[in-house]
């Protein structure tokens, strides 16, 4: 049995040649799924019987269990999905004013060990299929008031450029008009700065949104933070996302978590300021870090989060400040997981 999401349009209609069948039914299928929401061959009532049978031997369409589902009391719900080999993976549905924002996890665990993020804890098990991802939408859209999903953020468990061809494969249908249609504009990919990754993604001729995850301004805090760092240092992290913004003519956004005592004075944003003052289309979203009882870390205070945030105003960095959201329910990257791995 295979996942009918591991197939873009195309790759279906050959399918459905193979099976001797006419390939508008494979675009009359896509339809069910990614328009309609059917997730049964047999209520789609304009294929023909025989063929519904056949597709039903051959393929199947959902393979998650949702094994928990949580609401904060800010209107952010996060679900833990089971895949068919008994992993776990979370999802995060973020509305706020008129968007509605999914995050998705793009491995099972994380190979990176970043010090301040639980994704890591559990160690890497293996990449998500591009059925897999577009089945966290799904959930998502499933869970969203009135079914309704604006903006996606692989911001959740996992390094996207270390599982490249799945994302930009689940991407492609996402951002199909024929399959979910949400506007390449409105997917934001997450990296820890792979640099090959940014390099590649420069090219695909897809209008997505770069972010990076910085959290530090020297390539000596940086590397004991992030030790992807030692691979990629901060120089030619730059300049490659220099040349990402040259060629895409789009901004890329540097994510900065304010951790107590460890990147957030005076001197880390001054540093950060000298790091980013010639590259025009960057952004910096300082993000008050979450908490997590298994790390040491602690956030920085409402105070000094003003103080570097106005400096780098004064500075004329273009910044902004993420709200912190779902904090009651577990929602810092690989929190939930980690708990109920606990348990
Ligand atoms: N691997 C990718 C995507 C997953 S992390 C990346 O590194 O960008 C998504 C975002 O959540 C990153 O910016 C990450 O640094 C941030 N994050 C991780 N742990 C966090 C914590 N404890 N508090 C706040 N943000 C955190």
């Amino acid at each position: 049995m295979q996942d009918i999401k591991d197939l873009d349009l195309k790759n279906l209609e050959r399918e459905f040649l193979a099976l001797g069948a006419k390939p508008y039914h494979a675009r009359q299928v896509f339809s069910w799924l990614y328009k309609r929401g059917v997730w049964d061959f047999n209520y789609m009532s304009d294929i023909p019987q025989a063929l519904r049978g056949k597709l039903a031997d051959r393929f199947y369409i959902l393979g998650f269990k949702l094994l928990k589902h949580l609401e904060s009391r800010d209107g952010t719900r996060k679900i833990l999905l089971g895949t068919k080999d008994n992993n776990s993976i979370e999802s995060v549905l973020i509305p706020a004013n008129s968007r509605v924002t999914g995050c998705l996890s793009s491995q099972v665990g994380c190979k990176y060990g970043c010090s301040f993020c639980a994704s890591g804890m559990l160690g890497f098990k293996r990449n998500l299929t591009a059925g897999e991802i577009i089945e966290e939408v799904i959930y998502l859209k499933d869970n969203a008031l009135e079914n309704r999903l604006t903006h996606l953020v692989f911001m959740g468990t996992g390094e996207p450029m270390d599982n490249y061809e799945n994302v930009i494969k689940a991407i492609r249908i996402i951002n199909s008009s024929a399959g979910l249609n949400i506007g390449a504009r409105r997917i934001t990919i997450s990296t820890n700065g792979i640099i090959p990754g940014i390099e590649r993604l420069s090219s695909e001729g897809l209008q997505l949104e770069l972010s990076v995850s910085l959290h530090a301004a020297t390539d000596e805090l940086r590397s004991s933070l992030m030790p992807v760092n030692k691979s990629y240092p901060l120089s030619e992290l730059i300049q490659a996302c220099k040349e990402y913004s040259l060629k895409t003519h789009r901004q890329v956004t540097f994510e900065y978590i304010l951790i107590k005592g460890l990147n957030s004075s005076l001197r880390d944003a001054e540093g950060l300021f000298r790091l980013l003052k010639d590259f025009k289309l960057a952004k910096v979203n300082l993000i008050p870090s979450n908490h997590i009882p298994e790390l040491e870390f602690e956030p920085a205070s409402k105070n000094s989060v003003d103080i570097f945030k106005d400096y780098l105003v004064k500075s004329r960095i273009n910044v902004t400040l993420r709200k912190e959201r779902g904090e009651d329910i577990n929602a810092a990257c690989g929190q939930l997981r980690l708990n109920y791995a606990k348990n």
